[in-house]
């Protein structure tokens, strides 16, 4: 293991912000993190957790220490006939995991097909996508309490780990806990869900199996979202607004088009995209950042951008969505 000091990590977040780390060190084992973190107490240093950086805005300097979880290993137990565990270390890359799984024969995960990132980081904002999120496979994570005397990994169930849309205990405790390997059961017949975007659509004749509907996500996601490598971005830069019913119909009232989903009888999720679209940002750019000429829920990096310009831009929509549509707009990426 090498601590290192005053490292660029332009190349370690999809978002490719130049940010320069006071110390940093990749640990690939829970030795070696609890290694980190006593590091970092002696020595006063806040410890911040990066994973693959694709869902991070990061400032142009970070004071302390930066830890890089890449802790490997992929493990199936408990497996019957029709089930298994999977524990998955932190640091193994997500969408290569899900892929694994349908490649074993199990389904569940295929909705969740090509989201960048890390195994460790998907439960912190209980990644989600085309009616799937993690909480719905999730049964524990192994976490280290930084804040505990004790730094021995201990395991927190799916009840207790407060999962809403987008945001869990990690969210709301941020900096406390650190995923070490995450366990997610998974079955060779669960149902498939195709009914979100265009994924029946996609699918067409073909038969429906869970890779199909995998390959068909894969499909949709690379024609709707930018490239990381030729476009930095940290994909939805907003969450969809949730409203309730006496607001949906009054926007709907001003606004026919306006795009919903139901979540329960007074609550509505709006397409966070679509307001933006419609309130005409979609494609801006200034020198340095803009907003994605397909996909308007993406704010891009074209130029050098740093966090100032991209949350300058961010501030700009906000109100511009709060002015038109009396809506609040909430910042999906973590801002360091
Ligand atoms: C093109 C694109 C498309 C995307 N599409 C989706 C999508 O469809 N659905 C969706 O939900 N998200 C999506 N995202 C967001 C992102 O991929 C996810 O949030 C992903 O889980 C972030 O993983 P990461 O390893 O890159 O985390 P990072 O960006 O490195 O970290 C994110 C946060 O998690 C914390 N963290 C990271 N690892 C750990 C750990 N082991 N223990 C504790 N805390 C940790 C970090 O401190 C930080 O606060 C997209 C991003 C991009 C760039």
């Amino acid at each position: 293991m090498r601590y290192e000091k005053n490292i660029d990590l332009t190349s370690l977040n999809t978002m490719n912000i130049r940010s320069i780390a006071e110390h940093y060190c990749q640990v690939c084992d829970v030795n070696q993190l609890v290694e980190v973190i006593k590091f970092s107490r002696k020595n006063h240093l806040d410890l911040h957790v990066l994973g693959g950086g694709s869902n991070v805005i990061l400032p142009p300097t970070i004071d302390g220490f930066v830890v890089h979880i890449a802790i490997p290993g992929c493990e199936m137990v408990t497996v019957t006939d029709s089930m298994a565990d999977f524990v998955v270390g932190a640091g193994e890359n997500w969408h290569e995991f899900v892929q694994f799984t349908l490649n074993q024969g199990y389904s569940g995960l295929e909705n969740l097909s090509l989201i960048p990132g890390t195994v460790g980081a998907a439960p912190v904002q209980n990644i989600g996508a085309y009616g799937v999120e993690i909480k719905d496979l999730l049964t524990e994570v192994s976490v280290i309490d930084v804040t505990s005397d004790d730094l021995t990994p201990f395991i927190l169930k799916n009840n207790q780990l407060e999962f809403e849309y987008r945001n869990s205990l990690f969210k709301k405790n941020a900096r406390r806990y650190i995923i070490t390997s995450v366990k997610v059961r998974l079955n060779k017949h669960s149902p498939l869900k195709t009914g979100y975007g265009d994924i029946a659509g996609r699918l067409g004749e073909s038969e429906m199996t869970a890779l199909s509907v995998s390959h068909a996500v894969i499909e949709a996601r690379k024609s709707k979202l930018p490239d990381v490598s030729e476009t930095p971005n940290a994909g939805s830069f907003f969450k969809n607004p949730i409203v309730n019913r006496e607001k949906l119909l009054a926007l709907q009232a001003e606004f026919p088009n306006v795009i919903s989903y139901k979540v329960d009888e007074d609550t509505y999720k709006l397409a966070a995209g679509w307001l933006i679209q419609e309130a005409g940002w979609k494609g801006y750019r200034d020198e340095r950042v803009g907003v994605h000429d397909k996909q308007a829920l993406v704010l891009v990096n074209h130029n050098q951008g740093r966090s100032e310009d991209i949350l300058g831009l961010a501030e700009q929509v906000k109100v511009s969505i709060l002015d038109k549509y009396g809506v609040a707009l909430e910042v999906e990426p973590v801002v360091l």
